[in-house]
């Protein structure tokens, strides 16, 4: 997958409307919506509305207003799905990158995953 941002991914349709989503948050820098395919009872992905291709590329080259209005609106989703650990029982937070890390969606996107149980961390394949 190469490190440049391709804006005719599936992410970036979504926020342009292109295509609808299931919304479950969203400030003036980040979207969260509903994973078409959960793996959990609570499956959310939050994207920035900035055009990143992974969490590296985000964290290296995203302004710092950028960074905050994505992390707040985590935050916000993990209290509003009651997964929070003020609220519930706890979650597990995903980013898959590139080839090794399984990356379907060229655009940075967090998966946050709970309301169940989530099992030992992932194996590596091969
Ligand atoms: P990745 O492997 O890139 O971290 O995961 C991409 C995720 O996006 C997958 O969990 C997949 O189910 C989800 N996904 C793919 N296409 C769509 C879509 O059109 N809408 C939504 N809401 N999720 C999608």
């Amino acid at each position: 997958m190469p490190f440049t941002y391709d804006d005719s991914n599936i992410f970036a349709r979504i926020l342009r409307g292109e295509i609808p989503c299931d919304r479950v948050a969203e400030n003036d820098h980040a979207l969260a919506f509903r994973d078409i395919a959960p793996k959990v009872p609570v499956h959310v992905l939050v994207i920035p509305k900035g055009n990143y291709v992974s969490f590296d590329d985000f964290a290296a080259n995203a302004g710092e207003g950028e960074i905050a209005g994505f992390m707040r609106l985590c935050a916000e989703v993990c209290a509003a799905e009651g997964v929070g650990l003020e609220q519930g029982q706890g979650f597990r937070v995903i980013s898959n990158a590139g080839a090794h890390g399984v990356q379907e969606v060229p655009h940075f996107h967090l998966h946050i995953m709970g309301g169940a149980v989530m099992g030992p961390m992932i194996g590596a394949r091969g």
